[in-house]
């Protein structure tokens, strides 16, 4: 059995995806057999393929919401799970503008890819479905769009992806108890802006949800000319957590930072 966390893109905005400065590939997990795929932004089957991720191998697609740096790709990567509708099969899990469309704009999923899946989920933040070992609860994000996270709570860890966020009391809250926390890190400390987190608003949740490891990711060209490394050293140095600013490419197996793990160890000695 594969644990994998693998960043198959880490950039965000026009600046930053036009020309690939970072990819916007999404993030895949593997965990208990299934291979979810979080956020397929455009580059996602080119990431797949240098990555060494297959794409057949693809059993769940999680969409946070409808902005292109996250969902481009979702008709590209279902036909590649499926073989172009041959064999209908996996999940998908979104809100109900990327399935059905908003009142200003059409849904992203065709028709076509809808019905080559084996599933398709609409849900709304703070609802739960389960896939075999993991369940998957959308947490609320206050965003420019209709936007929701992921919490991945497995037998031996959990993973929060956070999704485009601002701050609010609320958005911590929902993620406690998780082992890995990842984060959209837009900005950096000097810059706010009104639908994304900056440095300081990482600070306050890693200091409220106290996971064991906490990943900063999609950057903005702003963020990039910071140096992600430095702030994610400022945000270790603030909340004495561990912090990683993610690469395109960067692997995590999710086993390392399981608490529970750790727990059953502390049993035996
Ligand atoms: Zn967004």
């Amino acid at each position: 059995m594969k644990h994998l966390i693998t960043f198959l893109g880490t950039g965000q905005g026009p600046m930053v995806i036009g020309k690939q400065i970072r990819a916007s590939g999404g993030i895949v997990v593997n965990a208990y057999d299934h291979q979810i795929h979080i956020d397929p932004g455009p580059s996602s089957l080119a990431m797949a393929k240098k990555y060494y991720i297959n794409p057949r191998a693809t059993s769940v697609i999680l969409v946070s919401h409808s902005h292109l740096n996250h969902c481009n790709d979702v008709n590209t990567v279902i036909d590649a799970m499926t073989f172009g509708g041959l064999d209908k099969k996996g999940i998908l899990i979104s809100n109900n503008s990327l399935v059905n469309g908003s009142e200003n704009k059409p849904p992203y999923l065709t028709k076509f890819h809808k019905n080559c899946l084996e599933r398709f989920i609409v849900l709304k933040p703070n609802q739960k479905a389960a896939v075999d070992n993991v369940e998957i609860h959308t947490t609320f994000a206050k965003h420019s769009v209709e936007c929701m996270g992921f919490k991945l709570v497995t037998p031996e860890y959990a993973i929060s992806y956070l999704s485009d966020t601002t701050y609010s009391a609320e958005i911590g809250k929902q993620h406690l108890g998780s082992d890995i926390l990842i984060l959209n890190v837009v900005n950096p400390d000097n810059s706010k802006s009104k639908y994304n987190l900056n440095t300081e608003d990482a600070i306050r949740i890693i200091s409220e949800v106290q996971p064991r490891l906490s990943v900063i990711t999609h950057f903005s060209e702003q963020m990039l000319n910071q140096d992600p490394l430095m702030q994610a050293r400022s945000i270790n140095r603030a909340t004495k957590r561990q912090v990683v600013a993610a690469k395109d490419g960067l692997t995590l197996n999710p086993r390392t930072y399981s608490s529970k793990k750790r727990q059953q160890k502390l049993r035996y000695y």
